[in-house]
């Protein structure tokens, strides 16, 4: 028996699952139960995970497995553990490490949902549960020092009385392998610590002081690159420099969640067809040798999935090496993959807008070209079996409703290609907070006209996604069937929503 760990590492179940090995159903933890009982639409979302006596999960967020590594390596005795099990650890705990991508729904899409519906999100309502939970709550009457992290950290600052009243002793916002260490030190040692650290692009750790995981990540995740050059007025990612991980790297990581019973890869990267490139220009060797090395890992059964491209990489790769075709047709399909999933951005179809907020969105070719791009992106996936989730962003303050219209019309140039497309509002932060910030007090006619578009696009789309392709897995049935389900009362709900949605706008 182990002596028990002094820092725990831990977060709501929201994010402590595997979302039954679909990533993508991650996403309906982002919005509150819709047309299913609030029950099934959490365990479609997030079912629990797998763990050991010790209540070390099987698989958890890749970015806590970096935290745990990084604290492991310096010779600290740390874990993650599952919400539910870790009352096993107060004897031993001095720290609580707590990292999400979402704390309390301000992100996209969860504050667009919040604020349609105006029902709190289920990864709020969840993550409020966990710090409100007796286990997390006997830590800090114990002195247990909380620490609290990830890609959502900024989202504490616009809630600072729960701040308070949980006793969060340190939020720390941005790449943390250079810092946590001396952190840790400090809260061990009961020095003083501070409220907020932010971690600038100067401090974000070089390849060599990012380690290797050392436990499997939800659904094989393993990140290839940090950053991203393209530099979007909306994304943060962006201040962080480029570093590309060396395949031995992303390798030791697949093997490590291979070893722990994942069987498949999710390539993370806001791009992965930028692996190796020369600026925005995909190059064919370092993408050929990374994916027949991953194929090779994972074998004929594993999955492969690529967490993000952009259009205008994907267009490039493809119009002058036939690299996306390579990829797909050499390393990814098989009998056993029909398809490879990623997100996409394509924001707004409007060139005056995409030359404001996103001008190297569309590089190397000119922002002019931003709709054709899209479309020639959207084909060319098509055609190779890639199933996009896309983004459109709508409300931006510099928005013009002759922006909306475009982005409508040039939708149907969209329809003929297997995707979904999602807008997402933009929300102005705080605003949602008191609850009153609601989306359909600012909407237009414009808006609507997309977002019925984007619904019916993405509900014909889902339907066939989920026929040919998704969810094929027997053991699967009872979350296939939960999404039918939710499926039919969209469509039925889409039939009338349009006169619906019409009505308040003459409100
Ligand atoms: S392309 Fe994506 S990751 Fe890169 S800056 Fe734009 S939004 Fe951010």
């Amino acid at each position: 028996m182990m002596d028990g760990f002094e820092i725990v590492l831990s977060t709501d179940r929201t994010m402590m699952s595997n979302h039954h090995g679909k990533e993508f159903l991650g996403f309906m933890a982002t919005g509150p139960a819709i047309g299913v009982p609030e029950k099934l639409w959490e365990y479609i979302a997030a079912p629990k995970v797998k763990v050991d006596s010790l209540g070390r999960p099987r698989e958890a967020p890749y970015g806590m497995r970096k935290v745990e590594a990084k604290l492991l390596e310096a010779g600290y005795k740390a874990a993650i553990i599952d919400p539910d099990h870790l009352h096993k650890h107060l004897k031993t705990m001095k720290i609580l490490m707590i990292g999400h991508h979402d704390y309390f729904a301000y992100g996209p899409p969860s504050s667009e949902w919040w604020s349609i519906t105006g029902k709190e999100p289920i990864n709020r309502v969840s993550f409020k549960k966990f710090m409100n939970s007796p286990a997390v709550r006997k830590a800090k009457e114990k002195g247990v020092k909380i620490i609290a992290g990830g890609p959502a950290a900024w989202q504490w600052l616009w809630e600072l009385e729960l701040w308070q009243k949980w006793g969060v002793d340190t939020i720390i916002d941005g790449e943390v392998e250079r810092v946590i260490v001396d952190l840790v030190e400090k809260a061990l040692n009961d020095e003083p610590l501070p409220d907020y650290i932010y971690v600038g692009p100067q401090d974000s750790p070089s390849i060599e002081e990012i380690p290797v995981i050392k436990a499997p990540s939800v659904n094989g995740l393993v990140e290839i690159m940090r950053g991203c050059p393209r530099g979007c007025k909306f994304c943060s990612v962006t201040l962080r420099p480029l570093r590309f991980m060396p395949l031995e790297k992303i390798r030791e990581e697949i093997r490590v969640n291979l070893r722990g019973g994942i069987k498949g890869v999710i390539l993370h990267s806001e791009d992965v067809l930028l692996y190796g490139a020369d600026g925005v220009k995909p190059r064919p060797e370092p993408l050929l040798k990374l994916h027949d090395m991953v194929a090779k890992e994972v074998g004929e059964k594993g999955d492969i999935a690529w967490a993000h491209a952009s259009l205008a990489a994907i267009k490039y790769a493809e119009d002058n090496y036939k690299l996306v075709s390579r990829l797909m047709n050499e390393y990814i399909l098989n009998d056993h993959r029909k398809f490879l999933g990623v997100e996409v951005g394509i924001e707004t179809l409007s060139v005056r807008l995409a030359k404001i907020i996103m001008p190297a969105k569309a590089a190397p070719y000119p922002a002019e070209q931003w709709p054709d791009i899209v479309e020639d992106a959207f084909k060319i996936m098509h055609e190779n079996k890639i199933i996009p989730a896309a983004t459109l962003i709508l409300g931006l303050p510099e928005e013009k409703p002759e922006d909306v219209a475009i982005t409508a019309e040039m939708l149907d140039r969209l329809r003929p290609y297997r995707s979904l497309i999602v807008p997402m509002f933009f929300v102005p932060m705080g605003a949602l907070k008191k609850n009153k910030w609601f989306i359909r007090d600012k909407l237009t006619p414009e808006h609507v006209e997309v977002m019925m578009k984007t619904l019916e696009h993405s509900v014909y789309w889902a339907e066939d996604i989920i026929n040919k392709f998704y969810l094929k897995e027997p053991y699967l049935l009872p979350v296939r069937l939960g999404l039918k389900i939710f499926l039919a009362y969209v469509k039925r709900k889409v039939k009338k929503l349009r006169p619906q949605l019409e009505a308040l706008l003459r409100k």
